[in-house]
Parts: C-alpha cells; sequence; structure tokens
C-alpha cells in the first residue's frame, strides 16, 4: 500500500478510492458506513472541496447527494456547467459523527489524500466550500469575508464560496452563492 500523501508513478484517483475506502487512520473510520473519496473526471477544470461528508453522502458513499448536494447542482445549473463536468470532495471523507466539525487530528490524518487527489487532477480552479475547507487549503479562517474573491496561490486559482449546506440554514446566502457563481464563470471562462 502506497503511504498516504505519497504520490508515486503507479498513484491514480482510483488508488487514492481504495485506500480512503478502508483507510483507518483516524477514528472516524469506526462510526462511518461509507468512506466517501468524492467523484469527477480525472481531468476536471475546476474542483469543488467541502468539509466532510453527511448523512446522505455517508450512506450512499457519494459527495454532496443530499439537500446541500442538490444546491450545488442548482449552482453549477445556472451556470451552465454539468456535475459530472467537476471533481466534488471534501477535506474530510468519512462523516464525523452527527454532522459535528471534523476535529484538527481528523483533519491532518485526512488531508494527504486531498493533497493526492489535487495532484492528479491538476485542476486550475479550487473552490473550497466553507470555513473548514478554506482554512485546510488557503489557511484563511472566514468565507465570509474570502467568498468569490479569487486568490492565487502556486498556480492554482482558489475562489472561496460558502457552503451549500449555510444557504439551507440563512436564506440570505442562497442569493450570495448565486452571485459567487456567476463570478466563478468568469473566471473560468479566462483559465
Ligand atoms: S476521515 Fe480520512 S483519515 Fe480518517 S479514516 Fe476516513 S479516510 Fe482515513
Amino acid at each position: 500500500m502506497l503511504a498516504r500523501g505519497r504520490v508515486s508513478a503507479v498513484d491514480s484517483l482510483d488508488e487514492v478510492a481504495r485506500q480512503v475506502a478502508t483507510c483507518r487512520l483516524c477514528p472516524l473510520s469506526k462510526t462511518r458506513t461509507n468512506a466517501v473519496p468524492g467523484e469527477g473526471p480525472g481531468d476536471a477544470k475546476v474542483m469543488f472541496v467541502g468539509e466532510a461528508p453527511g448523512y446522505s453522502e455517508d450512506v450512499q458513499g457519494r459527495p454532496f447527494v443530499g439537500l446541500a448536494g442538490q444546491l450545488l447542482g442548482e449552482l453549477l445549473e445556472s451556470i451552465g456547467i454539468e456535475r459530472g463536468d467537476v471533481f466534488i470532495t471534501n477535506v474530510v471523507k468519512c462523516r464525523p459523527p452527527n454532522n459535528r466539525p471534523p476535529r484538527v487530528s481528523e483533519r491532518n490524518a485526512c488531508m494527504p489524500y486531498l493533497e493526492r487527489q489535487i495532484k492528479l487532477i491538476r485542476p486550475s480552479i479550487i473552490c473550497p466550500m466553507g470555513n473548514s475547507a478554506l482554512s485546510a487549503l488557503v489557511g484563511r479562517r472566514s468565507v465570509g469575508e474570502a467568498h468569490g474573491k479569487a486568490i492565487e496561490k502556486g498556480g492554482v486559482l482558489y475562489v472561496p464560496l460558502y457552503h451549500p449546506a449555510a444557504a439551507l440554514y440563512d436564506a440570505s446566502l442562497r442569493g450570495v452563492l448565486f452571485e459567487d457563481f456567476k463570478a466563478l464563470k468568469i473566471l473560468i471562462g479566462k483559465r
């Protein structure tokens, strides 16, 4: 088995997914139903990264298939992008019990899988969704301040967005998300 986070000549998204499916590197392995490695084309231009799987994702083993996922689908549709054209994943690949925020130790244990996915896909644009993904990928803490503003880092454009789940609890964020997706469409067109 490859060491986590180590990319060898034989590494692939399938290999990452296989390792995630049987991973026991943090305590979330004991409570998950299914690990959720993420899905999308290996040459996706755009990656969306959330915090962690929720209930529906844990049951199905697929990312963003609950209500937040439905909203993500609507947002993508609003700018003419099909879900199957982008890669969708999370910082932490297993559901924390009762959807509590992942612990720093869990995030650190899981982060090498995301780093390998990014290395393999080499997207032009990565959209961290929510504070947790923003902090893990860009080192900033407040998506309220950073959303919709592109940040260039290591040749990749990061476009922070509110997590769609946030808009399920605060309806005012729904409009903000649709506006940020319009801006994202323009940025995608330029890359
Ligand atoms: S959350 Fe990540 S590190 Fe923890 S068991 Fe799941 S795949 Fe492994």
